[in-house]
């Protein structure tokens, strides 16, 4: 077993459950009704190792969106279909140290990295670019069932088309970027581009099924509960790096030397972190700090660096 003392590494896990229970800081996302209408309260935590072992604490179950946490897991999917040269060819991997959103590409009119709004959308061009829509939405919902080991995966309609109607800005990036010729075809269509990422943004999933999406990157792109080979090597290793340098939005270098741990956020108070050859993390809690973080997903990781020797270079 990767953990031989499960049970002692359970008991410390719910104490950090528990301390951060009581955290009542941050506000939760406000600027689509679906988000709005989260509970604050909520706090789940599901760990997934590279074997199998599992545990859940709190609203391990209660489903949320992805939201910005599917920008790793398409890039993912795309780089291990038509290869990361290929997608690099379009999109770089610097951090942008520009908010997730904003209207902005790099020295070679490219999206700075596929964890930002722009690299993110460009990522959705590529997937299945010559597919129909409807069977490029179930390519990925089956490519995300497969990582999560065949456990809950659903579709949030109602976010779905809220994101669309308050999309000004994505809309903007979108035409920017087509302007600076970002994508694959040069009769692209907008709306579809965007109608995919916000669907991709709206799929669903639980704290138990995420984590065991968290430990299939963890383990090399193998299923820890299948055995399924879900993505390429390569690919891999790679969206571990950018989760890395840009997982956490403007948050991600302190997070990195903090934390010492590839993550990924989302708007939705969702949080993957990946323990390279030894599990995989999902935290939820809807209330976010300045930078749009989970705060009592960030204060977990924090307390849980000082209880396990878990940082990157904590073994020099
Ligand atoms: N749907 C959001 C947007 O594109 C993603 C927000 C996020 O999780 O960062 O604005």
């Amino acid at each position: 077993l990767i953990v031989p003392s499960w049970h002692e590494f359970v008991e410390l896990i719910r104490e950090l459950y528990l301390k951060c229970k009581p955290i009542s800081s941050g506000n939760v996302a406000e600027y689509i009704p679906q988000l709005a209408r989260q509970d604050p309260n909520k706090w789940g935590v599901s760990i997934c190792t590279v074997d199998g072992q599992r545990m859940s604490f709190g609203d391990a179950t209660t489903p949320f969106c992805f939201q910005s946490v599917s920008k790793a897991f398409n890039y993912a999917i795309l780089a291990s279909d038509i290869g990361a040269d290929a997608v690099h060819s379009f999109v770089g991997q610097e951090p942008s140290g520009r908010l997730f959103n904003e209207i902005c590409l790099d020295v070679n009119n490219k999206p700075h990295n596929p964890m930002v709004n722009s690299g993110a959308i460009v990522v959705s061009s590529l997937l299945k670019k010559d597919w129909k829509m409807s069977d490029r939405f179930d390519y990925m919902l089956e490519e995300y069932k497969k990582l999560a080991g065949g456990e809950y995966i659903g579709f949030n309609n109602a976010t779905f088309l809220s994101e669309r109607d308050t999309a000004d800005r994505n809309f903007a990036l979108g035409h920017f970027m087509k302007e600076c010729e970002c994508f694959p075809n040069a009769d692209q269509s907008i709306r579809d581009t965007l109608d995919f990422y916000f669907q991709l943004c709206s799929l669903e999933t639980t704290c138990e099924s995420l984590a065991v999406m968290a430990a299939t990157l963890a383990n090399g792109g193998v299923c820890p509960l299948t055995a399924e080979k879900c993505l390429a090597n390569r690919p891999c290793r790679d969206v571990l790096s950018l989760m890395y340098s840009c997982g956490m939005y403007d948050y991600s270098g302190q997070f990195a030397f903090h934390v010492g741990l590839p993550a990924k956020s989302g708007v939705s108070g969702a949080l993957i972190v990946v323990i390279p050859n030894l599990m995989g993390i999902c935290l939820w809690s809807p209330p976010l700090d300045k930078m749009g973080n989970s705060v009592r997903g960030v204060e977990f990781c924090k307390k849980m660096i000082t209880k396990f020797q878990f940082h990157n270079y904590d073994t020099l």
